[in-house]
């Protein structure tokens, strides 16, 4: 503010008659210049927003003149503009300790899974052309025979996520023209997975009738027995994947539910949630059913997730017999439910990382993630130590510790993974809440956010899911200047 003296200016308060019009702001160089790159239309709205906002805060007495004045609009005009154009969505460091975080976007997509995404959007494909025929294909073939392979189904198919594979089985198999709508399941089994996603609510929405057997933590065959009759549509089971019944407990395997209803003619139904397609007690992590397994127990649809411990895109995939898949594949609700080429291509890329399992953990993030080595996240916490401790300091002081980190935030819930990781603590005692919650803020609001979590009067920062640092060092002046500020 060349010849005005700072401090008479910013005693004065602004009025509304200070402020320049909408077009002498757009006249302004810079904004012009903003104009001529992002366009008029955009520019002029957030100018016109911009000069209403300051309009009240005048009305309020809130501004001084040099807030008011037109070099200050201008810039803040540019702000404006530049933050309505920013991706909501953005990339965050996940430091909480879990790695299929359901928050945070759930497992990573691998390289081949990224490049096929971007080949295949790049230009048309052939997702529903039979490219031997020259006829109309179907999206399902994309990826069926890999399902098929990979889990000794004889048929397979795709939906969105596998809410909607639980929901489609049960409303083609329970559907109105099949005269049966009854549904049975444990009561041991009655999961809510979150959200608005709990077993009787998504009976109810299929149009089945639940019928519950058994108590929370016993469920014998007998009781299946007793419940099955000519209205029954379907045999449900849920693996119970977020919670675990403990203690004096039964339930009944598909292997021993299976004869109880071929012998009825009822199909049986599996809900798996994870759905890993290998054994993960091979790489010492704990063992989560196999869909291959549930097909061998003679279940006739198993339905599972895309986006869990399979590693991939968001996807809810169905395998078992050719005559319940075909059911599935023919009921109206599926073409609702059917997934984009988008995810189908990740979902194909990734599937196809199975066919070698001895370098799924190279291949495929999730699993190199779940089993890097102890000394290796050690490593990059020692790494990361001395440049965070410099900018935090002098308000919290950084030590490295072991950590319990998680497979899953909604699945494998008990179990818990051996980490290393950095606790950041507020040197000052009084007030250690809030100096955590500015911690926390200061951390979010990177331009990479990075997220933590608190624990006993701690924030900390579990290294297992940050396979280089670079990202994270490279803001740590941004970090340190955010905290004095705070
Ligand atoms: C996660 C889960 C679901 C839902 O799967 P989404 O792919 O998230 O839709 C359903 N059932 C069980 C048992 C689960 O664990």
């Amino acid at each position: 503010m060349s010849g005005l003296n700072e401090s008479v200016v910013h005693g004065s308060k602004a009025t509304a008659k200070n402020l320049p019009s909408v077009d002498k702001l757009l006249r302004h160089a810079a904004v012009a210049a903003c104009v001529a790159e992002q366009g008029h239309t955009l520019v002029s709205q957030e100018a016109r927003l911009l000069l209403d906002a300051r309009r009240a805060q005048t009305l309020a007495g809130e501004l001084s003149l040099t807030e008011v004045a037109l070099d200050t609009l201008a810039t803040d005009l540019q702000a404006r503009v530049a933050q309505r154009l920013a991706p909501r969505l953005k990339t965050v460091i996940n430091l909480t300790g879990t790695v299929i975080h359901t928050n945070l976007g759930r497992a990573l997509l691998a390289d081949e899974a990224l490049q096929h995404v971007l080949a295949m959007m790049s230009g048309p494909n052939n997702l529903e052309y039979d490219l031997a025929t020259g006829q109309r294909g179907d999206r399902d073939s994309v990826v069926e025979e890999l399902l098929c392979t990979l889990t000794g189904a004889e048929a397979a198919t795709v939906v969105n996520n596998n809410a909607a594979a639980v929901l489609l089985s049960i409303a083609a198999l329970a559907s109105e023209h099949t005269g049966r709508r009854e549904v049975i399941v444990s009561r041991g089994e009655l999961v809510e997975i979150g959200g608005a996603f709990r077993m009787p609510d998504v009976m109810a929405s299929a149009g089945a009738t639940m019928v519950e057997v058994g108590t929370t933590n016993r469920t014998h065959p007998a009781d299946y027995e007793r419940a099955m009759n000519e209205r029954t549509a379907l045999v449900m089971k849920v693996h119970t994947s977020n919670y675990q019944v403990q203690g004096f407990t039964a339930a009944v395997s598909e292997a021993d539910l299976a004869p109880l209803c071929h012998a009825r003619g009822i199909p049986l139904v599996s809900d798996l949630g994870s759905g890993a397609l290998v054994d993960m007690a091979r790489w010492g992590l704990p063992r989560e059913p196999l869909p291959q397994e549930m097909l061998q127990a003679g279940c006739d649809v198993v339905t599972f997730s895309g986006d869990k411990l399979l590693g991939g895109p968001q996807a809810g995939l169905l395998v078992g017999s050719r005559k319940a898949i075909g059911r599935i594949r023919k009921f109206p609700m599926k073409r609702a439910l059917r997934m984009s080429k988008l995810p189908l291509a990740a979902l194909e890329a990734t599937l196809r990382l199975y066919l070698r399992p001895e370098r799924l953990t190279q291949d495929l993030p999730t699993l190199r993630l779940l089993t890097r080595p102890l000394a290796d996240i050690e490593a990059t916490a020692m790494a990361v130590q001395p440049a965070l401790a410099a900018a935090v300091a002098p308000r919290y002081t950084v030590r490295r510790l072991a950590l319990q980190g998680q497979i899953g935030s909604g699945s494998l819930p008990v179990e818990r993974l051996a980490s290393v990781g950095l606790a950041l603590a507020p040197v000052e005692r009084k007030g250690v809440g809030r100096a955590l919650d500015a911690l926390a803020t200061a951390l979010r609001s990177l331009p990479e956010p990075v997220i933590g979590r608190v624990a006993d009067d701690e924030l900390l920062l579990d290294c297992r899911c940050l396979e280089s640092p670079e990202s994270l060092l490279r803001q740590f002046s941004e970090l340190s200047a955010c905290i004095k500020s705070s």
